[in-house]
């Protein structure tokens, strides 16, 4: 027989949960508290651990045809002389992107089209205002009034998750003392693979996400993780980009428009308890958030998505222990994941760059071991 799920945010973890839930025959209803479904319009890279995972959700194609696929990476100094063309081999199998960059609206799309073609229900401008457990059952009151009891709620709202403190499992994001930027530009045509320029100041790089589309990234280390007025946004980011010339100069200059630009705070977070209380479960960036330099947390929000929905379904009448069969295969690889991340954002503001492409290499080989 199958179950309901009630999934708090409809963000990756969540709506990802809900096409591999709906797959296996469950009910899903998925709420997320913005107005609208518009997802903020910078790019990200779909590693190929979360591509694997992806195609677990028969999605896979999908975001290699809306994204742009990358089979190498290309390393050059600050003034764009190519030092190394590294092509890792791909988790996917031979002749297989690596990765693909995607503009996250499209990716967004593609897992939201997916859950409602599937049938579950999706809803906007609606969260959680308590969970009770009570007689073996959850009963979750709804901001608009109502209530639903469903077999299972998953909290998938992200690092600040109010799932989170409402299961009473509560743990506090910490600031790592970056700030981490990025610029949607035009595609240049030598962009077709990624390329990353490391120059002494730091790194920075190009990731291309559609035929027409890249995004530029850069974190910046020791500073305050107070916002910046938005009109200064494209400015002060080609300010940090001014150390790096030759043909990536070209790139930064196109940085003029504040609307191109995204700069966010870098929140990790590691939940060492049960992920878990009741009947309630968490996953994705509420239970662990790795900062963005390891392009990781999409994999580990889709994979944790499809374990879950393999392990409630594997045991639906012993959620609780399909839970915890759901975290112990999950906790060492999303711990090793936040932990690498953390050592790479402590690196960098040491200012010992050179060290930091062996942990991405370390932390990429972990990742790739099968879920
Ligand atoms: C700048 C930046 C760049 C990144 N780049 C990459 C990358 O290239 N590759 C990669 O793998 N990872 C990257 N990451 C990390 C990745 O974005 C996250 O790990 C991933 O989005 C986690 O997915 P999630 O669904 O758990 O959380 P989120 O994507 O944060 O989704 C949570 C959703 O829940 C909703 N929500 C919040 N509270 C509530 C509530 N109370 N009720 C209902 N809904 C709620 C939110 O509105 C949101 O839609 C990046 C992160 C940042 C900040």
């Amino acid at each position: 027989m199958g179950l309901s799920v009630l999934v708090v945010g409809g963000g990756i973890a969540g709506l990802a949960h809900a096409v591999a839930a709906r797959r296996a025959g469950h009910e899903a209803e998925v709420l997320e508290v913005r107005p609208g479904w518009e997802a903020a319009g910078w790019g990200l890279s779909l590693t190929g651990p979360a591509l694997r995972a992806l195609r677990t959700l028969d999605l896979a194609d999908a975001c290699a045809e809306a994204g742009h696929p990358v089979h190498r990476t290309v390393h050059c100094d600050a003034e764009g002389v190519v030092r190394a063309v590294v092509e890792p081999p791909s988790v996917l199998g031979p002749g297989e992107p690596v990765e693909v960059g995607i503009g996250r609206p499209a990716l967004h799309r593609i897992l939201r089209e997916a859950a409602a073609g599937l049938g579950a229900t999706l809803r906007t401008g609606v969260s959680v205002a308590s969970l009770c457990h009570e007689d073996g059952q959850v009963t979750a009151r709804l901001s608009d009034g109502s209530a639903r009891t469903p077999d299972y709620v998953v909290g998938a709202d992200g690092v600040r998750s109010r799932t989170r403190a409402q299961l009473g499992l509560d743990v506090e994001p910490r600031y790592a003392g970056q700030m981490v930027w990025r610029a949607l530009v035009e595609r240049p045509d030598w962009a077709s693979d990624v390329h990353v320029f490391a120059g002494a100041s730091g790194t920075t790089g190009v990731i291309p996400i559609s035929a027409r589309q890249a995004y530029v990234f850069l974190t910046e280390s020791a500073v305050e993780a107070r916002p910046a007025p938005e009109s200064e946004l494209a400015r002060r980011m080609r300010d940090l980009l001014a150390p790096f010339g030759g043909r990536f100069a070209d790139v930064r200059d196109t940085i003029t428009d504040p609307a191109q630009v995204v700069r966010r705070p870098v929140h990790t977070l590691f939940l060492t308890g049960p992920w878990h209380a009741g009947l309630g479960v968490l996953a994705g960036d509420s239970a662990h958030a790795p900062s963005p330099q390891m392009v990781s947390g999409a994999a580990l929000a889709i994979e944790d998505a499809v374990v879950l929905a393999a392990e409630v379904t594997a045991r639906p009448d012993a959620l609780p222990e399909a839970f915890e069969a759901y975290q112990r295969r999950r906790h060492e690889r999303a711990r090793a994941v936040v932990e690498t991340s953390v050592e790479i954002g402590r690196r960098e503001r040491q200012g010992r760059h050179d060290e930091v492409r062996a942990l991405h290499q370390s932390g990429h080989a972990a990742m790739a071991a099968p879920i």
